[in-house]
This record gives C-alpha cells, sequence and structure tokens, in this order.
C-alpha cells in the first residue's frame, strides 16, 4: 500500500538512546532537558530567534490569537486544514473568508482589503503546502489597517523566502510536528515570533499562565511539548537534510514524468526555497480526480483530497460560496511523496496519472 505520506522513524536505538537521557533525569515533562535541547537546535537549523515547543500544531494558532488580543472578525483563507478555522471560532471570533489565488493556492492579497471592515483584528493565512503567500503585500495591507498577521505555517517547516526562515514573516508564525508532516515528533509542533515581550506572553499563555509555581501572569492554557515527543524530535534532527533530498527527488521525477497536459501542478512563488513538502495536482474536473482515484485505488495507491472540502463549508459556519477554492478545492489530489518512495513505485504512479488523464 502507498499513502499520501509515510511517516519517517528514526533508527529506535537511537530514539532510545535519546530518551535514555529523560529517563536517567527522572522527568519527562515541564521543559526537560530534551524540550530545551531541541528548541535550541531547531532555533540554528531554521535560523529563527525564537521558538517555543509545543504539543500540537492547533494549540499555538489558538495562543497566538489569545496573545495578539484579537477579537471580532478575522481574515483567513478557506483553503487550507480545518485547524486554521477552527482555531478562529474557537476563540470566539468570526473567520471571513478571502478566496485564493488559482496558482499560488495561498490568500488572494488582492481581495483582502474589500473583506476589511471595523471589526477585522488580524488577517491569519495559512502558507498552503509551504508555498508562501505574498507576505510582503499582506504586510503593507496590516501595517495600513492595524491589523495583525498570523501565519498557520504547518507545512513550512523548512522553507527559506527571499534569504530567511518563512517562519520569519508576520507577528507570529505556528508549525506542526504532527506525524504526517515533513519534520515530526509524533505530535507536536511550535511558535515562532521575533518579538521578545510577545514571545513571553505566548510562553505564559502555553503554560496555564504560570510564573513561577504560585504567581500567574495572567490566564493560559497547557500547550507544553512532552520530553518524549521532544526525544523524537532530536532523532530526527540528522535526517532532515537526507529527508530535504530524497523529498526533492521525488518532486524532480513527477515534475519531469507527469506529462499529461490536463494537470495544473503547483506554482511556486518566486524567491522560494521549498521543502517539497507535498505534491498537489489540480485536474480538469471532478469527474477526472475520482476516474484517477478509482485508478489509483486498483494498485492499492491512495492519495488524498488536501483539501476537500473548502472550509468555508464547515458545518458551524454559513455557507458562502468562493469561486476559485470551491472550484480548485473540488479537483485537487496530493500524491504520495515521502522519502522513500521507490522510483518503481514513481512510475507506476505516473503511468497511472498519465494514462488516466491523456
Ligand atoms: C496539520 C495542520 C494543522 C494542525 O496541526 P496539528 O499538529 O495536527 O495540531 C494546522 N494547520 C494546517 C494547515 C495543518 O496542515
Amino acid at each position: 500500500m502507498i499513502n499520501v505520506t509515510k511517516t519517517f522513524l528514526p533508527p529506535k536505538e537511537e530514539y532510545e538512546a535519546i530518551l535514555n537521557r529523560a529517563w536517567d533525569a527522572g522527568w519527562i515533562t515541564n521543559r526537560g532537558l530534551l524540550v530545551k535541547e531541541l528548541e535550541e537546535k531547531l532555533k540554528s537549523y531554521l535560523e529563527v530567534p525564537n521558538l517555543l515547543a509545543t504539543t500540537n500544531g492547533t494549540l499555538p494558532i489558538q495562543i497566538a490569537l489569545k496573545a495578539l488580543g484579537i477579537s471580532g472578525e478575522v481574515i483567513t483563507t478557506p483553503f487550507s486544514y480545518v485547524a486554521t478555522t477552527s482555531c478562529i471560532v474557537w476563540e470566539g471570533c468570526t473567520p471571513v473568508f478571502v478566496d485564493i489565488h488559482p496558482e499560488f493556492l495561498t490568500i488572494d492579497e488582492s481581495r483582502i482589503e474589500d473583506a476589511i471592515t471595523e471589526k477585522t483584528s488580524a488577517i491569519l493565512a495559512t502558507h498552503v503546502f509551504g508555498n508562501p503567500c505574498n507576505v510582503e503585500a499582506i504586510e503593507e495591507i496590516a501595517v495600513r489597517h492595524g491589523l495583525k498577521v498570523i501565519y498557520d505555517a504547518a507545512h513550512a517547516f523548512g522553507v527559506n523566502y527571499k534569504g530567511t526562515s518563512l517562519f520569519n514573516y508576520g507577528d507570529v508564525s505556528t508549525c506542526s510536528f504532527h506525524a504526517t508532516k515533513v519534520f515530526h515528533t509524533g505530535e507536536g509542533g511550535a511558535i515562532i515570533c521575533s518579538d521578545p515581550d510577545l514571545m513571553k506572553t505566548i510562553f505564559y499563555h502555553h503554560n496555564f499562565g504560570h510564573d513561577g509555581q504560585e504567581r500567574y501572569f495572567g490566564l493560559g492554557i497547557n500547550a507544553k511539548m512532552s520530553e518524549l515527543q521532544a526525544a523524537m524530535g532530536l532523532a530526527m534532527m540528522p535526517y532532515m537534510n537526507d529527508i530535504f533530498a530524497e523529498r526533492k527527488r521525488v518532486v524532480d521525477y513527477y515534475n519531469a514524468y507527469l506529462t499529461s497536459e490536463n494537470i495544473q501542478k503547483l506554482r511556486i512563488r518566486e524567491g522560494t526555497d521549498w521543502n517539497s513538502s507535498y505534491y498537489p495536482i489540480i485536474l480538469e474536473s471532478e469527474e477526472n480526480l475520482n476516474q484517477l482515484l478509482l485508478g489509483l485505488k486498483e494498485q492499492d495507491i491512495y492519495p488524498r483530497r488536501y483539501f476537500y472540502p473548502g472550509l468555508n463549508s464547515m458545518p458551524y459556519l454559513t455557507e458562502e460560496s468562493m469561486k476559485v477554492s470551491d472550484s480548485i478545492s473540488s479537483r485537487i489530489l496530493c500524491l504520495p511523496l515521502y522519502d522513500s518512495l521507490s522510483t518503481e513505485e514513481l512510475e507506476t504512479i505516473a503511468k497511472i496519472v498519465n494514462q488516466t488523464l491523456c
């Protein structure tokens, strides 16, 4: 069976050797030595000034909204994983969707200003599939209207844009270290923010508001990463450069061998050093998509419909159509992409795709 992704697992002995350090210390959570070491290693690997490891990639979005004091309306994308929208609703705010760019698939910055009202307080956009939003245009709009910018950068681990980590754009960036993501800790995530004062608030928020054992800074929740998660992250780190190289090999293969003219491939924004995190293909119709799904299933190959349905159709919202996003969402498929995908497997996938869509 070939799935859309396959979790990279480091050699068990290496994971255990790191875990042994937690055993020796008799300390498995509450910011032990492994979490702190992982944070330091990630900061230098990614070249970001501040990074806080968290228990998943969803709580960071909620904490970012909380720490920035966001209320009222939040401008966001309909084309992302459900967490992007659910966090806005969970924090008592209203998501206001802005359609996406037809080739980059990120929020269409040219439509943002039309959606701004006096209730708007933030823009929460996703660097979907690791492809950067138009961060310069968004920053300019945000400055002009006094809005905060949060990036759901769950897909953006290792992406550089114009010479710096993509995580360095916006007021806050959040990442996911879920087992399906490029870099993972089983479950896990991070918050990245260059403002040290804001980072302090975020830090308190992620640990119940504790300021020492008996004092409280303010409201908080529990988003702490455990030592068991951090051990996985530390065991992954030495393999990341190889993982990126292998993923690029798969992407290069698809780029070269998916020759059908009936496929639209992802356009990566210029200036991006991409992380080969996903390989979406956009087909001409949902009918073609279903046909392809069937053909692949016969060979035990399971791509995923990232992202379908669009977030504007969530049952807890009043549905509102988004022309571009709705259309793409019904026709997009992410092909299998992971480090150990063999050339033989790639040949099989490409053959089925080309034959079905010829
Ligand atoms: C995976 C993902 C999340 C959620 O991350 P978790 O670690 O699973 O909580 C949020 N946003 C996007 C775009 C994602 O793909």
